[in-house]
């Protein structure tokens, strides 16, 4: 769904929606498999900045809900989890602050964004909403046991022959292993 600026200064736009699984593209961080249900307000806001220096901003505020899949931070199988989120947001056209970095706005509890060519992308609000609303860990249930450091055997699922040593640098990175698991 797409906010034009012409068409929010004719009237505020009410919105109450579900978008379809995968609608909202989290990359790798988060696979949305749910329907997302998403609802709110968007408006514009003029900043006077002088008598003749009007900014047009989008206001946006409104709420979320849905079942995403990420990646366990122990043994990077994929875990169910319901994210939901109330945000509160301003878009200033994008290139509004080149000339005033420290120009604040008065309504302290909302954040600054910005957007591009005149319109503002529900859907673009939304990915960033939904990061934003991630656990900082994850893990599949609370004792996962993880990937062996040496072989990448899920440990929950199978007990590898390794011995205890130095890990294999190969196994460094989250996603060198999701890499080899794919393939
Ligand atoms: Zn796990
Ligand atoms: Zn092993």
């Amino acid at each position: 769904m797409e906010f034009k600026v012409n068409e929010l200064e004719q009237e505020p736009i009410e919105f109450d929606l579900e978008l379809a699984p995968g609608e909202v593209d989290c990359g790798q961080e988060a696979e949305q498999t749910g329907r997302l249900a998403t609802a709110g307000r968007a408006e514009v806001l003029h900043e006077h900045r002088g008598p003749r220096d009007i900014v047009a901003d989008i206001r946006l505020k409104g709420r979320f809900a849905g079942n995403f899949q990420v990646p366990c931070a122990r043994c990077v199988e994929p875990v169910e989890i319901p994210l939901a989120a109330d945000f509160d947001l301003i878009f200033r056209p994008a290139g509004a602050d080149s000339d005033a970095p420290e120009r604040s706005i008065t309504a302290p509890e909302t954040e600054i964004g910005y957007y591009q060519k005149d319109s503002l992308l529900l859907e673009d609000v939304l990915r960033e909403q939904v990061l934003l609303s991630l656990p900082v860990r994850t893990l599949c249930k609370p004792d996962c046991k993880g990937l062996c450091p040496r072989c990448g055997a899920n440990r929950n699922l199978q007990t590898c022959s390794c011995e205890e040593g130095p890990s294999d640098p190969r196994w460094g990175t989250l996603s060198e292993l999701r890499n080899r698991i794919k393939s």
